[in-house]
């Protein structure tokens, strides 16, 4: 569906909230294009484990601070998926950059300022135009302030860690459900306590909780409130 008046739509919330499945369904209706900001924290903390400035027991942030000029990344859209896939250095890294592994580094990693003043200037570059969906956990306070609708998921604990490992299992990964509850936590744990950019619902944001709804559901009730922003 096309509309003149392209709007910037930011969506933030918890882990495995449903985010990035709202955001590209929305982004689809629309003709917007779809930014998974989580995939560059990813894809950077995967450059981190490659090259060994983080593991599970150390953190050479030092070292992957000189080295961020040499991280180059860029979204590509894959017309198969109809999605963009997240590309480090040249390669596609979608898949890798989904793993347990990296989601237990990346939260870590996302509480660096250099790494975060990075992101947020090519993240906000991408919305110039406006017309995009994007996703993350401080796309309404910090990136785009001044974004038309802003959207805030929550959902139990639970609920989150079972559609991740869900997910997870769906994809071939060897995953206990515990280490993805425990993931999930530790994740919103650092994410609301880091100091640059803490995760937090913007005053103007309007707050879902979609433990009792599903994908439909979800996306009828936040499209409800997209067509009030963009059919004015
Ligand atoms: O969205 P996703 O779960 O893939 O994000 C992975 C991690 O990246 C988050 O847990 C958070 O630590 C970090 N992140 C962030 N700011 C964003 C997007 C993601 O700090 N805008």
């Amino acid at each position: 569906m096309e509309f003149s008046n392209k709007i910037i739509i930011a969506i933030d919330g918890y882990s495995s909230t449903g985010k990035s499945t709202l955001a590209k369904k929305i982004a689809k209706k629309l003709g917007y294009i779809y930014v998974d900001t989580g995939a560059m924290y990813r894809a950077v903390s995967l450059y981190a484990l490659q090259n060994d400035f983080i593991s599970k027991d150390k953190f050479d942030k030092n070292s992957l601070v000189s080295n961020l000029h040499n991280i180059e990344l860029h979204f590509q859209y894959n017309p198969e998926l109809g999605y963009s896939e997240m590309f480090l250095n040249g390669k596609n890294v979608e898949s890798e950059i989904r793993s347990l592994e990296i989601s237990n580094l990346v939260s870590t990693i996302a509480t660096v300022t250099e790494i975060r003043q990075k992101l947020v200037e090519q993240q906000q570059k991408m919305g110039i135009n406006k017309g995009i969906v994007m996703d993350g956990r401080d796309i309404g306070t910090v990136v785009f302030p001044n974004a038309k609708l802003k959207i805030f998921m929550t959902a139990s604990s639970e609920k989150r860690a079972q559609r991740r490992y869900k997910e997870m299992i769906d994809n071939g990964e060897n995953v206990t459900y515990e280490s993805v509850l425990e993931n999930v936590n530790t994740r919103d744990y650092i994410d609301t306590n880091r100091n640059d950019s803490p995760l937090i619902k913007a005053k103007d944001a309007i707050e879902i909780d979609n433990s009792e709804l599903s994908v439909v559901e979800t996306f009828e009730k936040v499209y409800q409130q997209v067509l009030r922003k963009i059919v004015l």
